[in-house]
């Protein structure tokens, strides 16, 4: 357990079921697990990319929090609340999904093990990701060198 709480980012995604309900009810059980001040961006809607034809369009947002926990620890709940919301626990790259949480950002922790790399190694070349992001964290830097959330959207953009 940290001392103080640190600032999160997680990356929600879901193209199976009602996504807007299943990032809601993943907010709820995100704070009652103690992520404290959480806020929920709008969604957006993706087409699929190098998925099978005929998947259905991802839905994605972004939420930010504080939490006083191990990125182990919050990376383990997330796979908790992915398994609740319907996920099996093996599943393949680019499957649908009814809930997939990515931690983004955990404060300024840079890591890499073999459970877990943050900030998310595919965060920055993503528009889903960083668009909604940017609505709720635009002025939240990248770690390693201090990139803003908006100046690496602005970055994808161009
Ligand atoms: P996915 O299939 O996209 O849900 O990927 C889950 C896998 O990515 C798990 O085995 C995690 O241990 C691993 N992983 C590595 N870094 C992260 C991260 N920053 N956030 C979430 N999962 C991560």
């Amino acid at each position: 357990m940290q001392d103080n709480p640190i600032k999160i980012a997680i990356a929600l995604g879901a193209n199976l079921g009602n996504a807007a309900e299943t990032f809601q009810e993943a907010v709820a059980r995100l704070e009652a697990a103690g992520v404290r001040h959480c806020r929920l961006s709008a969604l957006i809607r993706t087409a699929p990319v190098d998925c099978a034809p005929g998947t259905p369009d991802f839905f994605n947002a972004a939420l930010t929090g504080e939490w006083t926990g191990s990125p182990e620890e919050l990376l383990h709940l997330c796979q908790e609340l992915e398994i609740a919301a319907g996920r099996p626990r093996k599943h393949g790259i680019n499957q649908s999904r009814p809930l997939d949480l990515d931690i983004i950002l955990f404060g300024d922790t840079v890591l890499q093990t073999p459970e877990l790399t943050i900030p998310h190694p595919r965060a920055r070349r993503r528009r889903f990701v960083l668009d909604p992001l940017a609505e709720i964290a635009a002025d939240w830097a990248f770690p390693e060198d201090g990139m803003t959330v908006k100046a690496a959207l602005d970055g994808l953009k161009g």
